[in-house]
């Protein structure tokens, strides 16, 4: 439960820098400053957000790449009821539940299933057995995978791909249901994705309450849903924050952990550093535990995510979210009508997960692609106005089999580490994220024997 902050003047408070302001760093500052810690946090962008922030497009607020939450990532919805107030959070997203619908007309071999108001897991059951799309062995083929992962109380061998692990299944119901499910989860093909983090992702949507597998859909742009008011909660519990402020070294002196930026050094009882994990290498930290697991690190590969947005006059209506036929568009999610240009259009959000052939086209020649796709599925689309893409080449990590990966929390004295590569549980997400930024924030206020519920 959130407690109000420190009454202690801030001079006796402890000090922490939390290095990042992605979702991670926010989730971290957000625990450290209800415990009372002076949190100082640094971005190195002219905002926060990482790679889950607000970007305007030819005065569109948009986003740097289209996100979707699940019911289950609950440490994140915990962490928008907290900054927003548990009344105002329910209008931040659109919910709705588990759902496959083809994007206009569909197409040959097209999935249509959504999940029942049923208890968990007869919801999921109950789902696949009335699937349009699926012929009864193919239904009855899924229903059975899901089992057996129950009865294997969702454990896999290290080394195991999702492929492998699915592999007793048609191809074509492989393909329909746990394909798109795995590249939307872990933006990593089934071939090389983890079967343990797979499992973990559908034991967290699918065994806990009917509520887990919903989709939540952001109907405010990223920035608004959590890092902007994670600032706020920061600044008022009387810590700061720098933006545009590069963090270069970090150094121990005495018990004090300096921090320097290129303009000014700041000493602090702590820090967390809420890097993404392709910018360790940029921080220079003379330690031999810190030096390890950076070499872990730099074993990972990355994966990339292609957003195309475009506007158009007329466009089918979509409950939010609509499967297309992978060709090569694989979602795509209705931004609702805004001014562009002069006229009302609505903006359509077309996302790619995983790279691809996709990763060597030009921009211009994506979207004709997409276009093609979307009026070879709904002819009757109106004319485009709008068209812009956002490639983001290092999106996530790859999370491929057996990959070894540091953990969240304690690094070595005073230094602390998050960010959604460190979350055991699950893959690169908002949702791991968040969870890392707690976890390193527990580490932290342990470290200084700071009750986190005595702020
Ligand atoms: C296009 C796209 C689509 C995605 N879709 C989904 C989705 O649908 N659902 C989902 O759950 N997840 C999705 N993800 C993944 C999710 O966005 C990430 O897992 C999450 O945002 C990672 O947060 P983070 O805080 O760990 O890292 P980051 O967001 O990378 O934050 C790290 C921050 O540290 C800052 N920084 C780095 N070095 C320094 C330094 N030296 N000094 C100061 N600051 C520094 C960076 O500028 C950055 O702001 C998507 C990601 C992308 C890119």
């Amino acid at each position: 439960m959130r407690r109000e902050p420190s009454r202690e003047p801030l001079t006796r408070a402890r000090r922490v820098a939390v290095i990042g302001g992605g979702w991670a760093g926010c989730a971290a500052a957000v625990a450290l400053a209800d415990a009372g810690v002076h949190v100082a946090l640094y971005e190195q962008a002219r905002e926060l957000g990482g790679r889950a922030r607000r970007v305007t497009l030819d005065g569109l607020a948009l986003d740097n790449g289209q996100h979707l939450i699940i019911g289950a990532y609950r440490e994140t919805l915990g962490l928008v009821a907290r900054v927003h107030g548990t009344h105002n959070a329910g209008s931040l997203t659109h919910r709705l539940p588990l759902t496959l619908q083809p994007f206009g007309n569909g197409w040959k071999g097209a999935v249509k299933l959504r999940a029942p108001h049923l208890p968990a897991p007869f919801h999921l059951a109950a789902a696949l057995l009335c699937a349009g799309g699926l012929s009864w062995s193919h239904r009855l083929a899924l229903i059975n995978d899901f089992r057996q992962l129950t009865a294997s109380r969702f454990m896999r061998t290290a080394g195991e791909t999702v492929a492998e692990c699915f592999a007793g299944i048609p191809r074509l119901a492989f393909r329909a249901v746990w394909e798109p499910l795995c590249l939307a989860a872990l933006n990593t093909p089934p071939a090389r994705a983890s079967a343990q983090l797979f499992a973990n992702v559908l034991r967290a949507a699918f065994t806990g309450t009917a509520a887990g597998s919903d989709f939540l859909i952001p109907a405010v742009d990223l920035s608004a849903l959590l890092p902007d008011p994670c600032a706020r909660v920061v600044q008022q519990c009387g810590g700061t924050v720098h933006l545009g402020a590069r963090v270069r070294r970090i150094d121990r002196s005495g018990k004090a952990m300096c921090v320097s930026t290129q303009t000014e050094q700041g000493r602090f009882d702590a820090v967390i550093v809420a890097t993404g994990p392709h910018q360790l290498h940029e921080l220079e930290v003379a330690d031999a535990a810190w030096s390890e697991m950076r070499r872990q690190v730099s074993a990972f590969r990355y994966e990339s995510i292609t957003t195309i947005y475009l506007a158009y006059s007329q466009a089918p209506a979509i409950a939010s979210l609509a499967r297309l036929d992978d060709a090569p568009g694989q979602w795509v999610f209705d931004r609702g009508v805004m001014p562009v240009g002069g006229d009302m259009l609505r903006v359509l959000a077309v996302v790619i997960s995983a790279g691809g052939a996709h990763d060597a086209m030009s921009h211009p020649a994506l979207v004709d692609q997409v276009e093609r796709q979307l009026r070879h599925l709904a002819p009757t689309m109106g004319e485009r106005r709008f068209a812009r893409v956002i490639a983001e080449r290092r999106a996530t990590y790859a999370c491929v089999a057996g990959l070894v990966r540091p953990a969240p929390g304690r690094v070595a004295d005073g230094l602390h580490l998050c960010g959604d590569y460190t979350d055991p549980e699950f893959p690169a997400t908002l949702e791991a994220a968040v969870r890392s930024g707690a976890a390193a924030a527990r580490s932290a206020l342990r470290e200084l024997k700071i009750n986190p519920t005595a702020g």
